[in-house]
């Protein structure tokens, strides 16, 4: 494998909510596990943090909430996050090589231990347990040359590249590139032939399947 710098990037105003802390879980990890492939991003959202901390040490003091205390002792009872030696003993070196932290931390084991959904011909799915309210993040892995169901949605797609590449009607996306599909987008991403392709994605609405295949497949899968 080259490792290849990214062509596609998350959108300004998503790495600004990064670096704020505003972003929901399962976008942070999506974001995060970009800035481990992009040195670009990197740099700018330590720009971003640089200029927070100047506007955090000029803002004054503000009261803590009254349950302020409880919520942190609260959050230091939760089970304590693997160490990196447990998660390096728990994954293949397959899974070390494709998948950055922190995605692999939420993993947890290897990507050919975890509980894969077929989804149609050639294609795996699973669900992770990041997303909240109406945001859902899930892994997607599927044999070179397979197209997904082409699909539309409500809310917004975002789509991490770990292996290999697909294309749509926004471009190329290979390993590391972000792709940002809104409601107005009905695409139908197509593998590249050469290698597998593993994605991690994140919607933030339901979404809804079009074309033949997809209406067939509409009461039986949802990605
Ligand atoms: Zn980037």
């Amino acid at each position: 494998m080259i490792d290849t710098t990214p062509v596609f990037h998350p959108e300004p105003e998503v790495l600004l909510a990064y670096s704020a802390g505003s972003l929901d879980e399962a976008n942070s990890v999506l974001t995060a596990t970009h800035l481990a492939l992009c040195p670009r991003c990197r740099r700018e959202v330590a720009r971003l943090d640089a200029i927070g901390g100047i506007l955090t040490a000029q803002l004054k003091p503000t009261e803590l909430a009254p349950d302020a205390l409880a919520a942190v002792l609260a959050r230091l009872d939760e089970a304590p996050s693997p160490t990196d030696d447990q998660v390096a003993a728990a994954v293949d070196d397959e899974t070390r090589h494709w998948v950055p932290e922190p995605l692999r931390r939420y993993l947890g084991t290897s990507l050919s231990a975890l509980p894969w959904k077929r989804r149609g011909f050639a294609i795996h799915e699973l669900p992770l347990s990041l997303g909240s309210g109406s945001v859902r993040a899930t892994l997607i892995r599927t044999g070179g040359g397979a197209a997904l169901p082409e699909h539309t949605h409500e809310g917004v797609e975002t789509t991490l590249v770990l292996r290999g590449a697909f294309r749509d009607e926004g471009g190329r996306f290979a390993r590391g590139d972000v792709a940002t599909a809104t409601s107005a987008d009905n695409h139908r991403p197509v593998a590249e032939p050469d290698d597998e392709c593993l994605c991690f994605s994140v919607i933030d609405g339901p979404l809804r399947l079009t074309g033949r295949f997809g209406r067939l497949l509409n009461p039986f899968i949802r990605i």
